[in-house]
């Protein structure tokens, strides 16, 4: 017989997960009472265990779904809480725990809440039921609590107690039933008493003739009738035993058999006594309820599915769609975008990215070594503090400037060592390191940018799994390959060999990056001179001119240093405008190098590499050129191609079997639109299993019933 409220169980369980509505249960056994009436204690006697919060302020603050399931063949005894994720819990006093967390979740300003806690336990021995736990009923509200608390826990009641679920009020026997809180509110919903079982608890605290009035209650008579408990432990041992759940429990049904057997009054067959009896009666009347609602709820499940059967076609068009189908689908379209990314950074990418880097660094050294003007000492009449502090450059006072290079004798050592300086400062820039980390850099930005182009952008876990697995295989790799290439570009530190159509092509370049770099130098002076003015910016250039240390060469020589200017202000020039004109000077003379050194370049002198001291701009950018040349082909073996084979089977594993079932879940469900698409799906399938089951526990009825009625 009981066959038939385990199935009715689990479908309950099942439907619990389509959703929360109400359109969808199936009747449970709803406990209702004042606080303090022993309701928790009816609950824990049943179960054989205590679990429920306990303490002087109201702790029950949200309904408790208490699922039984009794499991015949296991000793094993343990809980769960199935919509939290949270299994196997052996320990009692551990969900009592976590009842009283979940309780005290909710705010003391809303002091209760209609969102249920489902609890279930199994063990082999308890029966199967569903029992659900209501805040007790109050008389008046506490001072720390809400005024509206008595009228909000009266509502929540009231909803739960509503058909087709069964009503369990608890009164104490101590306590006048007319004004018996459970009682009042069970009637105005089952006037006729039809699904109320009334339990009276502490009859230990009435004389057995008064008990057994109490249980025949003539002036709120139940069709399933009263049921007296004693549900605490025999006082002087309470204190004790408080420790072992199950000796307290054990103590509590011997003291109520003891009481009971002690009084005649209750072995009278017209009243029911004690908690194995209330057992059974609550097996039993949940039995009979759930088969009486099996078609009604058979029939709303029906309908359901067809509307959510419905919606996935319009919506969906049937397309199945499961978190795993949808993660390996994700997962799949990620590979082939990575594909396409290792065609486009290639060998050649890289070649590029790392030339123009160095085109930087040729462009430094030279504004650095060549371009930047050599100043002379300032006037002894010049007031101020140390002069080296004026100099910023670090070009050797005296030397000469390079408008002096082409007239140059071909032996001059002074030119000599400058190149062979700026080559050197080219070469030992540690190569190895910049150019590694430009390609890691790069690689990076290319995932991310890949990651923000596919489906991935809306699953933050996929997102930092790819982004820790790029990071991961990349970084293991740096000090390697930046060692290999900084090895292989030693030779160059010594000497760089230069061939004739090598010279040619950096001939041409270096050309192209002067024009380029002249370019912007003038369009950074046209904005100066938008935002300044035409006629302000030539005075104060005018005066820094006149007021700056002059060159060494013969041209100045002379001209008059002038004082250079003190304080904040000089000549009516604020500092900020001072400043400007300092850039703005700069800025002339460099495109003046520039273009000096651009027709240098093209001119006859430069066209050979054998006067490579007379046009630095080109044998430096033949050294890029080599260090460039050398630096990829070990960036391309030891980092890129190891990346790219190395990171799709990264990606498997970190987005493969390593997760669980719950994690792609999750995963999917990161995406809004995937989330509604899954959750329908699943809606629907719950729906269709639910349905099945329900219609075997029909059939099931149906064959049972026949043989009855044949006899
Ligand atoms: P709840 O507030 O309705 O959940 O009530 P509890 O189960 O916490 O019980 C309230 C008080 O009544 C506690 O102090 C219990 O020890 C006591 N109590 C519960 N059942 C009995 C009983 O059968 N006999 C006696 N004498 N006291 C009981």
């Amino acid at each position: 017989m009981m066959v038939l409220t385990k199935k009715m169980i689990e479908i309950r369980s099942i439907l619990q997960r389509v959703d929360q509505s109400d359109t969808l249960q199936l009747p449970s056994i709803v406990v209702i009472g004042s606080q303090s009436s022993g309701k928790s204690s009816v609950l824990e006697a049943i179960v054989g265990h205590e679990f429920l919060p306990k303490g002087s302020n109201m702790v029950t603050r949200r309904p408790i779904e208490l699922t039984l399931i009794n499991t015949p063949d296991s000793a094993a005894e343990y809980g769960e809480f199935p919509a939290l994720g949270i299994g196997k819990v052996t320990d009692f006093s551990q969900i009592q725990k976590t009842l009283t967390d979940l309780n005290l979740s909710v705010p003391d300003s809303e002091a209760v809440s209609d969102e249920p806690i489902q609890l279930h336990i199994y063990s082999p021995h308890i029966p199967d039921l569903t029992l659900i736990d209501l805040p007790g009923y109050i008389q008046v509200a506490a001072s720390d609590q809400p005024g509206s608390l008595k009228q909000r826990i009266n509502e929540l009641c009231e909803k739960y107690i509503q058909q087709p679920n069964v009503i369990l009020a608890i009164s104490a026997a101590d306590v006048d039933l007319a004004n018996s809180s459970a009682l009042k509110a069970s009637r105005r919903v089952d006037p006729r008493g039809e699904r109320t079982i009334g339990v009276i608890t502490k009859m230990d605290l009435v004389d057995p003739d008064r008990g057994y009035d109490v249980l025949t209650n003539k002036s709120y008579p139940l069709k399933m009738g009263y049921v007296g408990v004693i549900t605490r432990a025999p006082t002087p041992v309470g204190g004790l035993f408080r420790r072992s759940s199950n000796n307290i429990t054990t103590l509590v049904s011997q003291n109520e058999q003891n009481f009971f057997s002690q009084h005649p009054e209750y072995k009278d067959a017209a009243i029911t006594v004690g908690t194995s009896q209330l057992r059974r009666k609550l097996m039993t009347v949940l039995e009979k309820t759930m088969a009486n609602s099996l078609e009604p709820t058979c029939e709303s499940i029906h309908q359901e599915l067809e509307e959510a059967t419905y919606q996935f076609k319009v919506e969906y068009n049937d397309r199945v769609l499961t978190p795993q189908t949808y993660l390996a689908g994700s997962v799949d379209s990620f590979k082939l975008a990575f594909k396409d990314l290792t065609s486009q950074l290639g060998r050649d990418q890289v070649r590029k990215l790392l030339k123009s880097e160095l085109d930087q660094k040729v462009l430094d050294i030279l504004a650095q070594r060549y371009w930047n003007k050599p100043l002379v000492a300032p006037s002894p009449n010049a007031k101020g503090g140390n002069p080296s502090d004026l100099y910023t450059v670090g070009a050797d006072l005296f030397e000469p400037p390079i408008s002096e290079l082409p007239n140059s004798a071909p032996d001059d050592v002074f030119w000599h060592r400058k190149l062979d300086a700026s080559a050197s400062a080219l070469t030992k820039l540690g190569m190895g390191r910049l150019s590694t980390s430009l390609v890691i850099n790069e690689l990076t930005n290319e995932m991310d940018e890949l990651v923000a182009a596919t489906n991935f952008r809306n699953h933050p876990y996929a997102r930092n799994a790819i982004q820790e697995a790029t990071a991961d295989i990349l970084n293991m790799r740096f000090y390697s390959t930046a060692d290999q290439v900084e090895n292989c570009i030693k030779p160059y530190k010594y000497e760089v060999e230069v061939e004739d159509r090598e010279w040619t092509s950096s001939r041409e370049h270096s050309y192209n990056l002067l024009k380029e770099e002249l370019r912007q130098c003038e369009a950074t002076f046209a904005t100066l001179k938008r935002n300044i003015g035409s006629s302000k910016l030539t005075q104060v250039m005018k005066f820094v001119d006149q007021t700056r240390p002059t060159r060494t060469n013969k041209s100045n020589a002379s001209t008059p240093p002038h004082p250079p200017p003190e304080g904040t202000e000089a000549f009516g020039f604020s500092q900020a405008l001072l400043t400007k004109g300092r850039e703005a000077v700069f800025l002339r003379d460099r495109a003046d190098i520039l273009k000096l050194r651009m027709a240098a370049v093209k001119s006859r002198q430069c066209k050979s590499k054998e006067n490579k001291y007379y046009c630095p701009e080109v044998f430096l950018d033949v050294v890029a050129e080599k260090l460039t040349q050398t630096a990829v082909l070990f960036l391309n073996v030891e980092l890129l191609s190891d990346f790219y084979y190395n990171f799709p089977r990264e990606l498997d594993n970190r987005l493969g079997k390593s997760l669980t079932e719950e994690q792609v879940e999750a995963f999917a469900k990161q995406d809004v639109k995937i989330r509604r698409h899954i959750e329908l799906q699943q809606r629907k399938e719950l729906l269709e299993l639910a349905l099945s089951k329900i219609e075997s526990v029909i059939e099931l009825q149906k064959s049972r019933v026949k043989p009855d009625m044949r006899r």
